[in-house]
């Protein structure tokens, strides 16, 4: 299993780490490194230590120490959500406005110390069990199930596309006129020279939903549940999608 932030405890100290960070500290701080090297755990269920990897070949990534086990209640342990039950998540009004709730979970469980009361990376469904007991009464048991995520800072793959995801990452996002909306422009935050990381197609209606105006460039931690597509053009690869509905994004405007 590989992972992207990393949860630093060490008493009452609790900080979010992004692979980015522990990678500066490795490079440029190997005290400060070598002081928390230990300390990182899962950010979900903050159980299992995280073991920090470079790579020379792919990127750096957290990874779980050997026979150190997830909670139950994390997303890591949790069976892979159908197609069917990530669809009912954007199906009504209803799910919509829990949709909304989720991805604003996402920014507060991926960019904070603090936790989201549930975890917004699983889908709890409560089914009925039939007991085993003699009197044969059913009982209600929760099956949790986990929603494909992408953290995007380093960019997208084919294995992102065509598949509802939540999508989240700290990035640079500019607006544009497009067509008949507006395209929203992501691009990694510090690294800008790097290619643009995809494009978020917001018809009239939607963009008249969302706080942001023709020709913003601003920076944010992002969240967006979307089917990804992958475009090809002379040779350049392109990840485009479409957000039919403002409450399947979330962003949050930071300095930097
Ligand atoms: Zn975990």
């Amino acid at each position: 299993m590989v992972f992207e932030e990393a949860l630093y405890i060490n008493g009452s100290q609790r900080k979010m780490l992004s692979i980015e960070d522990v990678t500066q500290l490795a490079t440029n701080s190997l005290d400060l490194y070598n002081e928390i090297k230990n300390n990182l755990f899962c950010p979900e269920c903050e159980k299992p230590h995280l073991t920090y990897n470079s790579c020379t070949t792919k990127s750096n990534y957290f990874s779980t120490r050997n026979l150190e086990s997830h909670a139950d209640t994390c997303s890591f342990k949790c069976k892979r959500a159908t197609n069917h039950q990530l669809e009912l998540l954007e199906n009504d009004e209803k799910s919509l406005d829990r949709l909304q709730n989720r991805l604003k979970a996402v920014i507060l469980s991926c960019f904070s110390e603090k936790k989201a009361a549930r975890n917004p990376f699983v889908i709890e469904n409560k089914i009925s069990k039939v007991s085993t007991n003699t009197e044969n009464q059913s009982e209600r048991t929760a099956v949790k199930y986990a929603i494909p995520k992408k953290r995007i800072t380093n960019g997208l793959s084919q294995a992102d596309v065509d598949q509802l995801k939540i999508f989240y990452g700290k990035v640079r996002v500019r607006c544009k006129k497009h067509r008949n909306g507006h395209k929203l422009y992501i691009f990694n935050l510090t690294q800008r020279q790097l290619p643009m990381i995809c494009s978020i197609y917001l018809s009239e209606k939607v963009y008249e939903h969302i706080n942001i105006k023709d020709n913003d460039c601003f920076n944010c931690l992002i969240s967006f549940y979307v089917k990804m597509e992958i475009n090809k053009q002379d040779d350049k690869i392109y990840y485009n999608c479409i957000l039919t509905d403002s409450r399947k994004m979330f962003f949050w405007k930071i300095d930097r």
